[in-house]
């Protein structure tokens, strides 16, 4: 048998030109649960966890699993299952952590919209701190902990004005993002922090944006948080911890980001050199844990030829793949087993149903296909499934976890019926 590795996707590999995850062939699951189908490898998923939990070996550090990257259960609970935590942005991916099994205390709840409602959700069920991005923010979040007789851990995000180097829409950590708050506020806003009697400061934490492949954004943020910490400790307040947010990139495209125990054995000789080699370390990575752990199987419903252009128009669509119509993102697309003779190469734009001109999920690439032929999107473990929508009313498709030569089915694929739910006609 011949077994060929996929470049940077380590456990998806051809045996004798089929393509596989971990021991299940792909072809198999397509015919079992039909398309568009998202597959995930637990292995890599560990995998990628293993990285980061070499950087830290050794150290008082929290891996809090950025969920908002993957929200699907079977895939918190893979991570819950390995002693993460979970970096939350709503009341929603709370309710989803402690149906998954996760620890409350070991949630941290980022984000600049956080409602009363959620506030007292999140305080009820014992999470461990509130990322807090505003100092009206603050403000709210001791009123609301005053009237249930507690007090709220928090951290506050700063943003070093950093510039992560990536795509303008996940760079979070400028000047003009609406994250966080400007550096050279900082103190003065701990000092209203401390201040509050509904509040106790606990941590300091930055997160500069998504799919950041290079190491200097990140020394420099580092730099700069540890400036405030000097600043805020001078100032009297003890942070327990520093919470470094997400961030590192995959290789979707030829991508080189560092490795995260590389990239974290720099960032850690940077803090013991500044003397904080103590404190607990908080990470919140979502892309870098889930992104190279899943495909999303599609089949050819019809191949279009043009005049300027050729279509390969394929099932899955911006709904279910929406980061190429969001910020022009590459997917590699892949056959799942060779091409059937009558298929034609040519340079294709792979499309989707979606009535849209931007529902496209790869543009001129090389294929050989035909209708009927099966084909994987690869990186689809990030922001794919927990971005999709339903628009033109489509179902969400299925989402499958395997597990050496076990397969679990972690989601059904939505009806119609289940889309309508809830809503109401008028009457006549
Ligand atoms: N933490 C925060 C506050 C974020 O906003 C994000 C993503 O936007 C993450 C963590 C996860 O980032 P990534 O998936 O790039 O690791």
């Amino acid at each position: 048998m011949t077994h060929a590795l996929l470049p940077g996707h380590p456990h998806f590999s051809y045996r004798d030109d089929v393509l596989f995850a971990e021991g299940v062939s792909l072809p198999a699951l397509a015919q079992q649960f039909a398309t568009p189908l998202f597959v995930y490898s637990k292995a890599a998923m560990l995998t990628a966890l293993a990285a980061y939990q070499r950087g830290f070996a050794g150290r008082n550090a929290q891996i809090c699993y950025a969920m908002k990257a993957n929200s699907s259960l079977g895939v918190l609970q893979v991570f819950a299952q390995a002693g993460c935590g979970f970096d939350i942005v709503s009341g929603g991916e709370l309710a989803r952590v402690l149906a998954a099994g996760g620890q409350a205390d070991k949630v941290i709840f980022s984000g600049v919209g956080k409602t009363p409602a959620e506030m007292r959700q999140a305080l009820s069920a014992g999470i461990g701190c509130f990322n807090v991005e505003s100092e009206a923010e603050l403000d709210v979040l001791s009123e609301v902990a005053l009237t249930m007789g507690l007090r709220a851990p928090v951290s506050i995000r700063v943003n070093p004005n950093v510039d992560p180097k990536t795509h303008p829409y996940i760079s979070t950590g400028l000047k003009d993002n609406k994250f966080g708050v400007a550096h050279e506020d900082t103190l003065r806003i701990y000092r209203h922090a401390a201040s509050l009697a509904g509040l106790k400061v606990v941590g300091i934490d930055c997160h500069i944006g998504s799919q950041i492949t290079d190491t200097t954004p990140y020394l420099d943020a580092m730099d700069r948080v540890l400036d405030l910490v000097d600043s805020i400790e001078a100032a009297g307040m003890v942070l327990e911890h520093i919470d470094f947010g997400g961030g590192l990139g995959i290789n979707y495209n030829n991508d080189t980001p560092p490795q995260a125990d590389a990239l974290w054995a720099q960032l850690l000789a940077r803090i013991d050199a500044r003397g904080y080699g103590h404190k607990k370390l908080m990470i919140e990575p979502g892309r870098s844990l889930v992104g190279n752990a899943g495909v999303c199987l599609t089949e050819v419903l019809y191949v279009k030829p043009g005049e300027h252009k050729n279509f390969c128009i394929v099932n899955a669509a911006m709904n279910d793949l929406p980061r190429p119509a969001m910020y022009q993102a590459f997917h590699a697309i892949v056959p799942l087993q060779p091409a059937k003779p009558s298929a034609t190469e040519a340079r294709y734009d792979v499309v989707g149903p979606v009535c849209e001109s931007g529902d496209w999920i790869g543009r001129d690439r090389n294929l050989r296909v035909a209708a009927g032929d099966l084909l994987a999107v690869m990186s689809a473990g990030a922001y794919c499934m927990s971005m999709a929508s339903n628009y033109n009313t489509r179902g969400r498709a299925a989402e499958v976890l395997v597990d050496g030569d076990q397969v679990h089915l972690i989601r059904e694929r939505e009806t119609a019926t289940d889309q309508m739910r809830g809503e109401h006609l008028i009457g006549r």
